[in-house]
């Protein structure tokens, strides 16, 4: 096979596969072999840069980054559509329809996925264009966000239009919902209230690598462009499953309103089930040429309505609000309620957001009010029933102190949210810390759980994350439901601790926005703690990926004395402040502020020469452009590489000469 056979034969497989994991749900590889097919596809499409498809399936992993989004008139307007809520609503729409139209009508019915519209443009079987909704008129191009997508087929496989346009909504599932809020929460950022807003934030991400980490999912509903010889609606979501798009299966065809309202009935229930959220089933009349000869209002079809699921509402009484202080001091209000049954779950509390909140609904203590579970995962309070309000009621004051330390509280210009800024001396402060501090993704300490914490900051015997490392098995015998094994467990899991790798520790000290990401790469930038804390606000910056906000909340942590004390006692007690030494010894900054690219086959594999190159504080790019430093050349490098780099006069090096030279220092 030539290197052209075997690269499409891959790209082929490789998208095969795609399809069968993104769209089907049915694996049919594992990944394992799915990375190293992969791998092996951009290390020759690398090496032959003529064969280059901006569809190959190794575009997935994103990269371009966006500063302004293009606009872009969509060719066949986006519509909204008309809402509807009862059974006559429908009926009273079916009599309109039948007005308007000969002959037999029936009707598709499609879950109302609650998500962020967008419109893909194909031609001749590839993805030109991916734009947003916008105003229905124009919108944004998005094509670099969406195609990170991986249920957005980059290629069409069976008998597709030359040139067609498809619309669908891009959602993110509760569970990668779920788990980008539970990485918030580590980082004591403000969590993300719905998957919807989530969803449409991140089309318009300018880095479209950070696209590609979420996980999106596409999924579409209808076909629009010219002579597509299709006759009906339903058919056209067969047809788009058979090219390759990811169209849900609940799609139904009924005969007329009855067996539409049954179908709404049952997903009422069933919708509570599926992975994502949906907000009501949209109907369409089925046959293409009714739909047609029905048109467009200014501003929906009139051949389609939405049926809204009512959220679950209840009212209730509000017996008090109370106040959370979060581990970075956040005050959150809090809404006790008398217990009531909603959408399956005993509801008793509710969050009240903020003081503009509450000011809003105007809520009081002693109030009825109405709760609903709608999109969001907390229940919210949609709105006090003034009619049943008490004649004593009080105009609710927002507390002006933390009600755990007593402090003034301050809020900031353009915070929602007020602070308590008390956070030494703050109990639920200290203790979210610490719980920070020993959670699994920081310092894993084992034998030891965030109740004990409480108990252990409650009892005084730790008040910061060093304490516990002064602990000792007589101290801790006392305390309640403690036996000789957990007390020697705890010690032991803290001992243990000292083990723990730099990069984990750095995130365990709870500086605000140094997550998981981001102490990983301070940790490798700078090596060990003093070089952190030595850096400047313009240094930090000055690293990849660091931002402003960053910074300068790096540079606040470490101006406070008490926690040079803390890092200091770390230090004494063998924390792992600093790379450590066998890490080290295959690192250095040889190549700080240098970028290569890697072109060829080689005697070592391409992944390793990459981290080669990282490790020793080098940048690994994968075009040439007037940044690049060295073009790293190997053997079947492709002639179009060579020509870019002598543009750009950027210089040669063999595998040799760049061990040479990382090995000179
Ligand atoms: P609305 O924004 O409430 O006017 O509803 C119209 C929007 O519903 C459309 O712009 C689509 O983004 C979205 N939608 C979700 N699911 C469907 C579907 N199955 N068919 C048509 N539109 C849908
Ligand atoms: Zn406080």
């Amino acid at each position: 096979m030539t290197a052209e056979e075997q690269i499409l034969s891959l790209r082929t497989e490789l998208q095969a596969h795609n399809h069968s994991y993104y769209v089907l749900d049915t694996p049919t590889i594992s990944d394992f072999e799915f990375d190293k097919k992969l791998e092996q596809l951009k290390a020759l499409e690398a090496a032959h840069p003529e064969f280059d498809d901006e569809n190959s399936p190794t575009r997935r992993v994103g990269g371009g980054v966006t500063k302004n989004f293009n606009t872009i008139v969509h060719e066949h307007r986006m519509y909204s559509l008309d809402n509807s809520y009862s059974k006559e609503d429908l009926e009273d729409w079916e009599t309109r329809v039948k007005k308007q139209v000969d002959g037999e009508v029936n009707y598709t019915c499609e879950l109302k996925y609650d998500g962020a519209s967008i419109s893909l443009t194909y031609e001749n079987g590839k993805l030109l264009r991916a734009v947003t909704r916008g105003d229905g008129l124009q919108g944004d191009d998005v094509t670099t966000n969406i195609k990170t997508i991986k249920s957005v087929p980059l290629k069409l496989t069976g008998d597709y239009p030359p040139k067609f346009d498809i619309r669908g909504e891009i959602v993110l599932p509760w569970d990668g919902f779920n788990a980008m809020n539970e990485e918030r929460e580590a980082l004591g950022l403000e969590l993300y209230r719905n998957p919807r807003n989530t969803a449409s934030g991140s089309l318009k991400l300018q880095d479209s690598s950070e696209v590609a980490k979420r996980p999106l999912q596409c999924l579409l509903y209808t076909i629009t462009g010219n002579n597509l010889d299709i006759e009906t609606q339903i058919e056209s979501l067969q047809k788009a499953r058979d090219w390759g798009f990811r169209v849900p299966e609940a799609a139904k065809l009924a005969k007329n309103i009855d067996e539409v309202l049954e179908f709404i009935n049952y997903w009422d229930v069933a919708r509570h089930d599926l992975p994502y959220e949906t907000d009501g089933v949209v109907v369409k009349v089925n046959g293409l040429q009714q739909q047609e000869e029905l048109g467009y209002t200014a501003k929906a079809p009139r051949w389609a309505m939405a049926y809204k699921f009512k959220a679950e509402q209840v009212s209730t009484r509000l017996r008090e609000i109370t106040y959370q202080v979060g581990r970075t001091g956040a005050i959150t209000p809090v809404a006790n309620l008398e217990p009531i049954e909603l959408a399956g779950t005993t509801v008793k509390r509710a969050s009240l957001h903020n003081a503009d909140q509450i000011e809003k609904l105007d809520i009081r203590e002693g109030d009825e009010v109405f709760v609903e579970k709608g999109g969001e995962i907390i229940p919210k309070i949609i709105a006090v029933d003034l009619t049943k309000r008490p004649i004593d009621s009080v105009l609710t004051k927002y507390i002006s102190e933390c009600p755990e330390c007593a402090t003034e509280l301050v809020r900031k210009e353009g915070d929602a949210k007020h602070y308590c800024p008390n956070d030494m001396g703050c109990p639920p402060q200290i203790v979210g810390r610490i719980q920070h501090y020993i959670s699994r993704k920081a310092l894993d300490i084992d034998g030891l759980g965030g109740e004990t914490v409480a108990l252990l900051v409650k009892e005084g015997l730790i008040t910061n994350y060093a304490d516990l490392y002064d602990l000792t098995v007589s101290q801790l015998l006392p305390l309640e439901r403690m036996a000789q094994k957990s007390a020697e467990n705890l010690v032991n899991g803290v001992q243990a601790s000292t083990q723990i790798t730099f990069e984990k520790v750095l995130f365990g000290l709870g500086i605000r926005y140094v997550g998981e990401t981001v102490a990983k790469k301070l940790a490798k930038h700078y090596k060990n703690i003093d070089a952190i804390i030595a850096a400047t606000q313009e240094e930090l910056v000055a690293v990849d990926e660091i931002g402003e906000k960053i910074a300068e909340s790096v540079v606040a942590f470490f101006a406070q004395e008490q926690h040079l004390l803390l890092i200091e006692r770390l230090k004494s007690y063998g924390v792992q402040l600093e790379i450590s030494a066998e890490k080290l010894a295959n690192q250095s900054d040889t190549l700080q502020g240098k970028t290569f690219v890697v072109s060829g086959v080689f005697g070592m594999s391409r992944n390793d020469l990459k981290k080669l190159i990282e490790d020793n504080g080098g940048k690994v790019s994968s075009s040439i452009s007037s940044k690049t430093s060295f073009l790293i050349a190997g053997d079947k490098m492709g002639p179009s590489k060579l020509e870019k780099a002598k543009k750009f006069e950027v210089t040669l090096l063999s595998e040799t000469k760049f061990l040479e030279m990382i090995a000179n220092e």
